[in-house]
């Protein structure tokens, strides 16, 4: 019998898409080929206008670790006071990244785990002394939390405006509702989350405050992920700095043509009522969920084993894998207690269901007591009422 590869439904890298996998597969031609700088070119142009920016995307070879370094570095300058929101493991590697560069950082933490930083707790941390940098994440993937930023965007514009905001959405770029124009001025991503292409790719959205930010900053210290080298090159694709990753730019314009063709909004409704689906049905089957539903995100969760029903979380996930699914373990403080899935990019029912099958077999395989059909008979009724 064919043995086939296990569902990728950890957060990141998500399924990919054949067309996409193609675009890999094309010989490669130069960056400076005129056919590569005008897809390269397209690519920026949609990156920009798609998610209303006033400056520039760059789009550069690295991960999502890279572009958050990039991120900051490009709008913190040295001796500045930068403010770092945390809900958990990624929030806090922001925190890291920051506390190494010549900045000033404060980590405001969540209560705990699988709660968020509310917005009132950042209006009160912004009005007791001056910062120059807020950085939050969107999604943050160890929780399952999303933050909530429509909100928080929308007090900063009218309490703060002199504050720069920096987003990590890694985990949500793509998926859940964002627009440059809510008055971020970098938000970043990367290639293998909501945009369901493979890794490689860091993607970085800078306003045009952002840009004038970093023009009046001296030389960084850092120079492959220095805005004022990119920024020519993302002008103007002919230009060189570093060589672009020209397969994964290919495979980058195919994930955002799917987008197009899907429709922003359509993409962001089709992210809220799969991951309600998901959580119902692990809910229904006897687990847990680590976050409050009403921060709970669009792109990942996290599910954690009833208390006292003797899961063994690296036997338990070692069946789901050999059912079909790869799902993720829990990093940091949940770590044995639970699962994590992503549920992002170019995923659909047939995906959903092959999921919840898998984690039921595991769960009967194992020998937990679970009703077989009980996940399933609700992502069936949920997809049927989308
Ligand atoms: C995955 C992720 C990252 C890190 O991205 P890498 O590509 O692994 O470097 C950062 N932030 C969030 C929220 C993520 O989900």
């Amino acid at each position: 019998m064919i043995k086939r590869n296990p569902l990728v439904m950890v957060p990141g890298p998500t399924p990919v898409a054949r067309s996409i996998q193609d675009a890999m597969g094309r010989e490669t031609i130069s960056y400076n080929d005129p056919r590569m700088a005008a897809d390269f070119k397209s690519l920026i142009e949609d990156l920009t206008s798609l998610w209303r920016c006033d400056g520039i995307a760059f789009v550069v070879a690295g991960s999502g670790t890279m572009a958050m370094e990039m991120g900051i570095v490009n709008v913190a300058d040295e001796g500045e006071r930068v403010l770092v929101c945390s809900n958990g493991f990624f929030g806090d590697r922001y925190a890291d990244i920051c506390a190494r560069k010549h900045f000033e950082t404060e980590n405001l933490k969540s209560a705990k785990w699988g709660k968020s930083v509310t917005v009132d707790e950042v209006d009160a941390k912004l009005s007791e002394k001056k910062f120059d940098v807020l950085v939050v994440t969107h999604v943050e993937t160890s929780t399952g939390v999303e933050f909530p930023l429509r909100e928080l965007m929308s007090m900063m514009r009218s309490e703060h405006p002199d504050v720069l905001v920096v987003v990590d959405g890694v985990a949500s770029m793509g998926g859940v509702e964002f627009y440059m124009d809510w008055g971020v001025d970098v938000m970043l991503t990367c290639s293998q989350k909501c945009f369901g292409a493979a890794p490689g790719l860091g993607v970085l959205w800078a306003s045009r405050r952002a840009l004038e930010k970093r023009e009046s900053m001296p030389l960084l210290t850092e120079a492959y992920i220095d805005f004022e080298r990119w920024a020519p090159v993302m002008r103007d694709t002919n230009r060189y700095w570093g060589t672009p990753a020209v397969n994964m730019i290919w495979a980058f314009c195919e994930a955002v043509r799917i987008i197009k063709e899907e429709g922003l909004e359509n993409r962001f409704k089709r992210h809220r009522a799969y991951a309600d689906a998901i959580r119902e049905s692990l809910r229904a089957i006897g687990f847990v969920m680590g976050a409050d539903e009403d921060i709970a995100a669009p792109t990942v969760t996290v599910a954690l084993y009833p208390e006292n029903s003797g899961f063994d979380d690296v036997s338990f996930r070692g069946a789901v894998y050999d059912e079909g699914a790869h799902i993720a373990a829990c990093p940091g403080n949940l770590s044995g207690a639970g699962f994590r899935i992503g549920h992002m990019g170019n995923i659909d029912a047939h995906i959903l269901i092959s999921l919840v099958a898998s984690i039921e077999r595991a769960c009967l395989k194992s020998g937990y007591k679970i009703e077989p059909g009980a996940g399933l008979s609700v992502m069936q009724r949920k997809l049927m009422d989308m």
